[in-house]
């Protein structure tokens, strides 16, 4: 049953942008789609989105 189950096809259902986004990327997509954001840097965004250590 195991090996059955793991060998099933998989599929995420859904994803969080803002968990799968990297501050880069979302730079470079609204800059290619004339989006002004309300982040000035790269590492505004990334404050947002990284774990309290
Ligand atoms: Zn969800």
């Amino acid at each position: 049953m195991e090996d059955f189950i793991r060998g099933m096809p998989k599929v995420e259902l859904h994803l969080h942008i803002e968990g799968t986004l990297e501050p880069e990327l979302l730079f470079d997509l609204a800059e290619r789609n004339s989006v002004t954001l309300r982040f000035g840097a790269v590492e505004e965004v990334r404050a947002l989105t990284t774990s309290p250590t």
